[in-house]
């Protein structure tokens, strides 16, 4: 019996990266599955191509997760074609790092909109499917920076802490209605995001995390599965690292 089967996922920004992996593990365990993404439609259509090749039921939209009336129309769309929706995975995230001294407003205020508000564009748009349901697992991406802050970050830092928060907040609104909300905290997880970084950064990150290696996608897309499926059903408000040992 796979974990997710008869399941509809919504997961935001998953052309690559973290979301690209969920969207993988996903398919591979029966879930009919929406992904946005904002500028790789190339990567999108042949993300299509390869997880709907077996029958794999999967839709990219383009979508900005940031844009509150986009992410209504996206759940709207997804709701109309598929019928329910069960799982929102709150994935889109990007990175405008600078020390405070240097950051503009633009780099603050664009990190906000795309790493917080989103979360809380989506969260919204799908709560009323959700409450009609009486059901439903959203997860956020968060990061192991929001939990302990980052030199350089204090932008991407602010909006991961504030995923825990607004995480925490919905799970106590939405648990009477059986609807859960989790966070995910990923450590150093080797994607696009950190390719950004340079080799002896890189090294110097793994060689600090116990476990001695960066993450995978697949790493972070195990622990997202778990929170989706309803072998976490008595798991609401938790804020889950995975991090190979980072923060302790
Ligand atoms: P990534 O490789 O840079 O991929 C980012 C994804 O988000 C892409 O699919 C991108 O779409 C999409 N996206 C960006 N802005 C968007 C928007 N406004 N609306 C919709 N989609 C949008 O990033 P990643 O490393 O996989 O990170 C995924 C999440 O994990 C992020 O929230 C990140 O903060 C978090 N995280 C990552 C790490 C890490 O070490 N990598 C650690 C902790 C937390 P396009 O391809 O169209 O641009």
């Amino acid at each position: 019996m796979k974990l997710l089967e008869g399941k509809v996922a919504i997961i935001t920004g998953a052309s690559r990266g973290i979301g690209k992996g969920i969207a993988e593990l996903f398919i591979a365990q029966g879930a009919t599955v929406a992904f946005s993404y904002v500028s790789s439609d190339d990567k999108a259509r042949a993300l299509e191509n390869e997880l709907g090749k077996d029958g794999g039921v999967i839709k990219g939209f383009k979508s900005d997760a940031s844009d509150f009336n986009q992410a209504q129309e996206l759940v709207d769309a997804v709701a109309n074609e598929f019928g329910r929706i069960d799982i929102l995975v709150n994935n889109a995230g990007i990175t405008r790092d600078n020390l405070l001294m240097r950051m503009t407003e633009e780099a603050w205020d664009e990190v906000m909109h795309v790493n917080l508000k989103s979360c809380f564009n989506l969260t919204k748009a799908v709560m009323r499917t959700m409450l009609k349901q009486r059901s439903g697992s959203i997860i956020n991406m968060s990061s192991v920076v929001g939990v302990q802050g980052n030199a350089g970050q204090s932008n991407y830092s602010a909006s991961k802490a504030g995923i825990l928060g607004f995480t925490k907040s919905v799970a106590q609104e939405l648990g009477s209605r059986n609807i859960r909300c989790n966070a995910v905290a990923p450590g150093f997880i080797e994607t696009e995001m950190t390719d950004a970084l340079d080799e002896q950064t890189v090294q110097g990150w793994r060689d600090a995390i116990p476990l001695k290696r960066g993450g995978t996608p697949e790493d972070v897309a195990q622990l997202t599965l778990f929170l989706a499926s309803d072998m976490s059903s008595y798991i609401t408000g938790q804020v889950i690292n995975v991090d190979g040992g980072m923060l302790m």
